[in-house]
């Protein structure tokens, strides 16, 4: 809400500069990125969990045209490391035993051991991002990080990362996609 609040005050102090261009698809034209997302790592994550975790937020980044930024050293995200699934259970009293990772208000968690596959972690990290962005789950075609289940994620998009359209549209559906002036 407060990101879209953002782009319409940027729209309405631009009026007679030139035109804007609302589009569907991000990669239709160059835009900008609002405001990043300052984020703060639980410390207890490891070099090569940071690694994955900055890969799947450039995931975000490139596939949106650079709309979507994130920056270190903040709390609009909070993405923390929980050893055991029910340490869940507190945000998610129902379904906690089912979930390798949650997304709410904000925070992150992701329950470290259930994920093996470096691949399947960057996914993994990459869905819940989508979540944080204000994304649903996606499950009308295969070529997307947004299936409720992990495991349904095609191995393509966990070996070579890169946001499929399906997914990059969804985000111009929440956010509003406008072209850089
Ligand atoms: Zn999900």
């Amino acid at each position: 809400m407060f990101r879209r609040t953002a782009i319409v005050a940027c729209l309405l102090g631009t009026v007679g500069a030139g035109t804007t261009e609302t589009v569907r698809d991000p990669s239709a034209c160059a835009g900008t990125c609002a405001r990043p997302i300052a984020y703060s790592l639980d410390p207890r994550f490891r070099g090569d969990e940071r690694v994955l975790i900055r890969e799947a937020m450039s995931v975000w980044e490139l596939g949106t045209g650079g709309r979507v930024c994130f920056a270190p050293g903040g709390r609009d995200l909070v993405i923390e490391k929980l050893e055991r699934s029910d340490e869940l259970q507190p945000w998610d009293p129902e379904e906690w035993p089912h979930h390798v990772a949650l997304t709410k208000s904000g925070r992150i968690w992701i329950v470290a051991p259930r994920v093996e596959d470096r691949g399947e972690y960057r996914a993994l990290i990459v869905h819940e991002l989508g979540h944080h962005l204000g994304i649903g789950h996606i499950e009308d075609t295969a070529d997307t990080y947004m299936h409720s289940t992990i495991n349904d994620t095609p191995a393509e998009l966990s070996i070579h990362p890169r946001l499929p359209p399906r997914d990059a549209r969804a985000y111009c559906e929440v956010h509003g996609c406008t072209c850089q002036l």
